[in-house]
């Protein structure tokens, strides 16, 4: 087949004339509950780097591979970029803003040209946020694709070729030379077949999901109730709220966050379950607020997707753990530094619980090696943000969003590396990835 290439117009258009050849069925019986599925889809992208995933993580690893000199494409399944930080409501940096790297002052810079972002606490305007990174990416040449869902890999002894991804056109086939997965489940290691882990060790459980939603104060005669009489479970105390956190959202404004544990982010009914909880307690605890605490409050809006702490973590040269973390230990092939507590909430309760004491929450400064974004059983995928190749409590510190973009920002330097060196990630002299980071603006020194 003829190669195609993204920045040509006439490549484009030669794509969309392409002959999509149906789904052919195999001899596989009727009543089988396995069925082998064969499609011929065109090559439409071709890029260095791939990044899978336009949450903060691939946002910062999807710029910093184009400033390094690499083309780039980006896919997204939403309409914007941002992940948990727009499409998911959480409005609020954690741990240091200054030293996260270039991409991350970029950011910080931007919202400040808008006025969207509180000095004094990093709240922020989280859909002037969106605009901020579209831009950023379209500023730096990064290929865009919205509404587009990485589907599968097609993969030989650990090396990457093509993924398959699934926007409105249908079925495309991305090629690349190196993949940088930053979907949070580990969706592109997940269907190549690598090494994942997820959860506690004892039984899997993840980090709980919580639901973000924000109401509008009103005069009282307008606070409508919520909850119709006979939809759902009016709470009685105070005691049976789950975990609610309350701050303030701009002027007559508050955002809203609820905790709902023991769902699978990685599991379709299981997400599709916590999604469907996460709403009914919304309106139960807006009920609760309504009609106990009288507050004159109005549902103005609820996330389109359910806030995701942990899904699945990808197997890397290096499992980051909390032992590493609390001694603040520094690696030699550092190329990103966590500040922030171990906030590992309770995996199976909804009540404001936390896996450790209070006491044993702080931890020093550490260091993030660059093992730890290499996927152990591949030649050409790393990975970055929630991601990672972390134990849970690890990551419960590791997985805010200063640190994930700063883990974005060396993986998207690496890749762009090999590519110019045309080696894979790992053959790299860490010492140079790890100079170019820091030159970048990424404080490392713990
Ligand atoms: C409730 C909650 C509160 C939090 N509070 C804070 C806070 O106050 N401060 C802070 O700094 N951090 C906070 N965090 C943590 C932080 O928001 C996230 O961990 C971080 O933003 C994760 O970034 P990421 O890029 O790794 O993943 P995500 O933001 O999850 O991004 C993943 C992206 O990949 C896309 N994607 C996934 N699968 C596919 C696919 N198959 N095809 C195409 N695209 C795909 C998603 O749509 C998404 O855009 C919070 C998290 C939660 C859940």
């Amino acid at each position: 087949m003829k190669r195609r290439h993204f920045f040509s117009m006439a490549a484009a258009a030669t794509a969309a004339c392409f002959t999509r050849r149906r789904a052919v069925a195999d001899e596989t019986g009727g009543d089988s509950d396995e069925v082998t599925y064969t499609r011929k889809v065109p090559v439409r992208y071709e890029a260095d780097v791939a990044v899978i995933g336009g949450g903060i993580a691939g946002v910062s690893a999807a710029c910093s591979a184009a400033r390094s000199g690499a083309k780039v494409v980006l896919v997204e399944r939403f309409a914007i970029t941002g992940g948990d930080m727009t499409s998911g409501g959480v409005a609020n940096f954690c741990g240091q803003l200054h030293g996260q790297g270039e991409v991350f002052d970029q950011i910080l810079a931007d919202l400040r040209t808008f006025n969207a972002i509180d000095e004094d606490r990093p709240v922020f305007h989280y859909e002037i946020l969106a605009i901020v990174l579209q831009e950023m990416l379209l500023r730096r040449g990064v290929k865009l694709l919205l509404h587009t869902r990485f589907v599968d890999v097609r993969e030989q002894n650990g090396r990457i070729t093509e993924c398959i991804v699934c926007g409105k056109s249908g079925m495309e086939a991305l090629r690349a030379k190196q993949f940088i997965d930053c979907t949070g489940e580990g969706d592109v290691a997940r269907s190549a077949g690598f090494a994942t882990m997820k959860g506690r060790p004892e039984d899997g459980f993840q980090l709980p999901m919580s639901m973000m939603f924000f109401v509008r104060h009103v005069e009282a005669k307008d606070a409508i109730a919520q909850l119709p009489q006979g939809w759902f479970q009016p709470i009685r105390e105070q005691s049976d709220l789950p975990m609610t956190s309350i701050w303030p959202d701009g002027p007559r404004s508050n955002a809203m966050k609820i905790k709902i544990p023991m769902f699978d982010a990685t599991d379709t009914e299981s997400l599709t379950e916590a999604e469907i909880q996460a709403r009914r307690r919304m309106l139960e605890v807006l009920d609760y607020y309504q009609r106990i605490e009288k507050k004159p409050w109005r549902l103005d809006h609820c996330s389109p997707i359910i806030g995701i702490r942990e899904g699945c973590r990808i197997v890397g040269d290096y499992v980051l753990t909390v032992d590493d973390l609390r001694a603040g230990r520094n690696f030699d092939d550092a190329v990103a530094r966590g500040t922030f507590y171990l906030d590992g909430h309770k995996p199976d309760d909804d009540k404001r619980t936390y896996i450790l004491k209070k006491s044993e929450m702080q931890v020093p400064p550490y260091q993030i090696p660059f093992r730890s974004l290499l996927a152990k059983d591949a030649r050409n995928l790393m990975m970055a943000g929630r991601c990672f190749s972390a134990d849970q409590l690890a990551l419960s510190s590791a997985r805010v969003s200063t640190t994930c973009s700063m883990m974005g920002q060396a993986a998207g330097i690496a890749a762009t590396t090999s590519v110019q060196n045309a080696c894979d990630p790992r053959d790299l002299d860490y010492a140079q990835v790890r100079r170019v980071v820091e030159e970048r603006g990424a404080q490392l020194k713990t």
